[in-house]
């Protein structure tokens, strides 16, 4: 008997003992990681509405120009998103997808995750290109999915980027569209109430101003 052949029967006594590492699928599933990223979902708020509202975000932040939107107008009479826009169209072509949940980063109103569906096999490429009929939870249902699991809430004690809480408009286009001001004028500086600080802002704008002279 050859060296290999001992060396190999000796791997194989080895590992007989030996707890499996497979799983029977699809009676048997592994337990998957909160982050796991499988078929998108699109979700609702509890009041029904699609959370989507048609910005086009995801499609173009995705590197495989999976997702295709058409957009249609929000009327008081037929309302879907709480947007000026509701997503009239949405189709996912998943055989392009690479599952790197850019679209969900990207998505503000949390309307697209990534989640645990992995058994996507078909018999077709057209079964692949999911319609927003399949990815829209049903209603009823009212849940944020894995985004949950991806972003953390602040701590109680962490400084707010923006004045959230007192809503004091500093001036900066974009305190004013955090707080809901976005309709302020901006032409003329508006400091905060704080000599100290008003100090400090003017010193800086000075010195500015001197370096583009
Ligand atoms: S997971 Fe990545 S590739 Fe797939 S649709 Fe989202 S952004 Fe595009
Ligand atoms: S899923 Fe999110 S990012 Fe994509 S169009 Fe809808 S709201 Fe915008």
């Amino acid at each position: 008997m050859s060296f290999d052949i001992i060396k190999g029967m000796a791997t194989t006594l080895k590992n007989m003992g030996r707890k499996p590492t497979t799983v029977s699928f699809p009676e048997q599933e592994r337990e998957l990681p909160p982050r796991f990223r499988g078929r998108h979902v699109l979700h609702r708020y509890e009041n029904g509405l699609e959370r989507c509202v048609a910005c086009y975000l995801c499609a173009g932040a995705c590197p495989a120009d999976v997702i295709y939107i058409e957009a249609e107008e929000n009327t008081a009479e037929h309302r879907i998103s709480p947007g000026e826009r509701y997503a009239r169209v949405f189709d996912m072509n998943l055989l392009r997808c690479i599952f790197c949940g850019y679209c969900q980063a990207a998505c503000p109103t949390g309307a697209i995750t990534l989640e645990h569906d992995y058994k996507l096999a078909c018999f077709s490429p057209e079964e692949m290109i999911y319609h927003k009929e399949q990815l829209l939870e049903p209603l009823g249902q009212a849940t944020v999915g894995t985004n949950a699991d991806w972003y953390e809430p602040p701590l109680p004690d962490a400084a707010q980027p923006v004045p959230q809480e007192s809503h004091v408009f500093d001036g900066f286009e974009a305190s004013a569209a955090s707080v809901g001001m976005g309709d302020l004028p901006t032409e003329q500086p508006v400091l905060l109430v704080n000599e100290e600080q008003d100090e400090d802002r003017r010193k800086l704008a000075g010195e500015q101003d001197g370096q583009h002279v």
